[in-house]
């Protein structure tokens, strides 16, 4: 028996041809992970940036690489969208036409209303739309930043439109679990909501607290970064996340985290009374609780339990944030 009978390819793998657009941190990571696990037989890097192209040729990322989007997904069995999300409409517009049916169109968006919303009237008859959100991600950005391994034990949420199908969502199903992700499917709007408490809202209070803390005038710049193992220093890491790609995220899923937002405002201001009131067993009982939260996190093999929160662990570990 040779190693080919012993582990076939799952059903509906490999693509022919997977074009990935945008090879930042995410279309990187895909393009190593997809080499790496044998799902694609050939990878078409798409990217508007020469730099970016340049280094995706350097690194051996793909089998062409184009600055032409039209071009590049020609005869693509499997598109994936890995730009930042507001970017999407202008491009599933030009790539639309260029799509044969059969083929699948699919994402990494960390938002997915919007998605829905602006990639679907653009795709033509026969074609296949199956958005996807892989739940992992670093602050870096770019194609250096990218590794195979980055979707290993993280989550990747599918949210096909009503109607899609099955034979499409089981294939991108496919491609993920060969990729080493859990794959759970739920509307575009679920998502949205439970990535605005997990995801979006804690990178929105982390942008805050280093805005509020670069702003305060009676605490010295080099005293901020001279004490920032209080805990300050965990909030930059999330900062740090590309501006661009988080821009979008607030504006594209702007209901979620405004209702999410609002929640928070509640419990902050229920945990300034406790403060005011030297409410200890109240302060208490709320930190309990949140501990559990962590050690659950750790249980489910989501995070390690080193007390960098896993900075200068090795690629087992976790890789958050996730967008
Ligand atoms: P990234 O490293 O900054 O890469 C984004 C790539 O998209 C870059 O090559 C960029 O090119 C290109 N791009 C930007 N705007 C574009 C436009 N208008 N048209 C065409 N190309 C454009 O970003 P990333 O972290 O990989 O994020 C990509 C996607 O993954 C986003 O939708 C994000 O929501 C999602 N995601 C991110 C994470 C995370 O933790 N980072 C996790 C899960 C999902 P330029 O250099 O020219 O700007």
């Amino acid at each position: 028996m040779n190693d080919a009978s012993a582990n076939p390819a799952p059903a509906g793998l490999p693509f022919a041809r997977v074009g990935i657009i945008g090879l930042g941190l995410i279309g990187s990571s895909m393009a190593r992970a997809l080499r790496k696990s044998g799902s694609a037989k050939a990878i078409v890097a798409i990217d508007r940036d020469a730099a970016v192209r340049e280094r995706v040729a350097a690194l051996g990322l793909a089998d062409s690489i184009t600055g032409d989007a039209a071009a590049g997904v020609t005869g693509c069995d499997l598109v994936i969208l890995c730009v930042p999300v507001l970017a999407y409409g202008a491009l599933a517009e030009i790539i639309g036409p260029r799509l044969a049916p059969g083929a699948i169109v699919s994402d990494v968006g960390s938002v997915k209303g919007s998605v829905v919303r602006d990639v679907g009237p653009h795709l033509p008859e026969g074609v296949h739309f199956v958005p996807a959100h892989p739940v992992a991600g670093t602050e870096h950005s770019g194609p250096d930043a990218g590794f195979a391994e980055l979707f290993a034990n993280r989550w990747s949420i599918l949210t096909p439109p009503a109607g899609t199908d099955p034979a499409a969502i089981e294939r991108v199903h496919a491609l993920w679990s060969a990729l080493g992700s859990n794959v759970e499917i739920m509307t575009p709007e679920h998502h949205d909501l439970v990535l605005a408490i997990t995801s979006h809202v804690p990178h929105l209070i982390a942008y805050n607290i280093v805005g509020t803390a670069a702003d305060m005038e009676t605490v010295t710049e080099s005293e901020v970064i001279k004490f920032s193992a209080g805990g300050f220093r965990d909030f930059t890491r999330i900062a740090a996340s590309d501006p661009t790609m988080w821009r979008d995220v607030f504006l594209t899923n702007k209901d979620a985290v405004l209702e999410m937002l609002g929640r928070f405002n509640e419990d902050l201001a229920a945990l300034q009374r406790m403060i005011r009131w030297g409410d200890g067993e109240g302060l208490h009982a709320l930190f309990t609780r949140t501990r559990a939260i962590r050690r659950g996190i750790i249980a489910s093999g989501q995070e390690t339990a080193a007390p960098d929160f896993g900075r200068h662990a090795g690629l087992a570990a976790p890789k958050d944030p996730a967008g």
